[in-house]
């Protein structure tokens, strides 16, 4: 078999796991990536993805590259161990923007890609996010690969996000259908120690979870 390769973002969610499940049922080998930028949920999900890297069979890299403390407007990179106190979901979602992340990560992977001669970077967003988060977008997609494959030298690197027309519910359905081990995954944005149950991953979480009849750690 032709054995088509992929560098796939893995950040232990489920989102990225359920990518990386598909792209392996559609025969690619899967190079995951774990960024670890100073997110506050850095400790859980570097524990999702040793598991789940050890269920898939797959090697993960991982790499820290902080984001400069001139970006901790953000709470979800600000460093201290306290969750702050959110109200809503509309809120928490202003609150954990990351400007620019996508892209920032997209730019790791694409020379992690270039490093291993690979051309497909995979990733997992999905729409649920378009109304807030400017890189979550088709438009964002396109560009960012027209951008990137200039700044390779011009060489031929697609971006694979099958899921950016999907929502979580969607996501969440396909990957029960793959046997994803949801519990494994870990979804919050703003837990140093354990999922806060507050942020707008957990409660998107906690939401989609109990509507689709499925369990979760929060
Ligand atoms: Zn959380």
């Amino acid at each position: 078999m032709d054995v088509k390769s992929m560098v796939l973002l893995f950040s232990g969610g489920v989102d990225s796991t359920t990518l990386l499940a598909l792209c392996q049922k559609n025969g690619y080998d899967v190079f995951p990536l774990y960024i670890n930028y100073g997110q506050r949920a850095c400790r859980l999900e570097e524990e999702a993805v040793r598991k789940l890297g050890q269920h898939y069979g797959v090697c993960v890299k991982r790499a820290a590259v902080p984001i400069p403390a001139f970006l901790n407007e953000s709470q979800m990179i600000n460093g201290e161990e306290e969750i702050p106190s959110i109200e809503d979901e509309e809120q928490a979602f202003a609150k954990e923007f990351v400007p620019h992340r996508n892209l920032f990560l997209l730019t790791l992977a694409a020379m992690y890609a270039h490093s291993l001669g690979i051309s497909t970077v995979g990733l997992g967003v999905y729409s649920g996010s378009v109304l807030r988060y400017s890189d979550c977008t088709l438009e964002f997609l396109q560009k960012a690969q027209e951008t990137i494959a200039v700044s390779s030298g011009n060489s031929a690197i697609s971006i694979y996000a099958p899921f950016v027309h999907m929502d979580k519910e969607n996501i969440t359905k396909v990957a029960a259908d793959l046997d994803v081990p949801i519990d494994t995954t870990v979804s919050c944005n703003m837990g140093v120690h354990k999922p806060c149950g507050v942020c707008s991953s957990c409660m998107e979480r906690r939401r989609v979870l109990e509507r689709i009849g499925g369990a979760g750690n929060g």
